[in-house]
């Protein structure tokens, strides 16, 4: 099934509780051939009025450190482990990522990305190791099957503690040799 039918169904979804208090669900955005994939925590304010994901400050920072890293925002897919606004901003239950997992499988599926990268710890323990440490393993690339997974620090986190970003900036420029030959990847601009 392609993104933009997973898309749709996510839109009308009433899967968990999240659906009474979203305006908009955020499917997610990108190429149907971007070769990485980056995956937050779930939808704040703006990317629930928008139903757009990292629209919001934290997408203003992540936007200017892809441009650093030699990635352009137009070339990336990026998406939420939860697809719908938790109130206020709290962390989604794991009721609430259990349900919502089946579309993000489904991307990552229909998109087969080389490289995924999850940005902070909700999104890197759910899709790499319930038990992973942000501050001892980001950067750190791991394999499985055809897609390597690096965790990331999480934008958000960078925008209040200043001497996130050069870190971010580095593990990301460090994804390039993940994507060669693949050839929306601009390589080391
Ligand atoms: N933070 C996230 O984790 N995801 C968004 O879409 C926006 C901010
Ligand atoms: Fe459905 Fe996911 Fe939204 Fe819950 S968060 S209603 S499972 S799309």
């Amino acid at each position: 099934m392609g993104l933009e039918a997973i898309a749709a169904e996510v839109r009308a979804c009433e899967k968990c509780g999240l659906c009474r208090t979203r305006t908009n669900a955020v499917p997610g955005e990108g190429p149907p051939d971007a070769a990485i994939m980056f995956v937050g925590e779930g939808p704040g304010q703006r990317e629930d009025e928008q139903g757009r994901p990292f629209v919001g400050a934290a997408g203003s920072l992540l936007n200017q450190l892809l441009l650093k890293a030699g990635l352009r925002r137009p070339e990336v897919f990026i998406t939420n482990i939860v697809k719908c606004r938790p109130p206020g901003n709290r962390d989604p239950l794991p009721d609430e990522i259990e349900a919502c997992r089946g579309y993000l499988d489904r991307q990552i599926e229909a998109l087969r990305p080389s490289v995924v990268c999850t940005l902070g710890r909700p999104a890197s323990q759910t899709l790499i190791d319930p038990t992973l440490s942000i501050s001892r393993e980001h950067g750190t690339a791991r394999k499985v099957g055809d897609i390597t997974y690096v965790p990331l620090y999480h934008p958000a986190a960078a925008l209040h503690q200043q001497q996130l970003r050069p870190i971010l900036v580095e593990d990301m420029r460090r994804l390039g040799p993940f994507l060669k030959g693949r050839s929306q990847v601009t390589g080391d601009r």
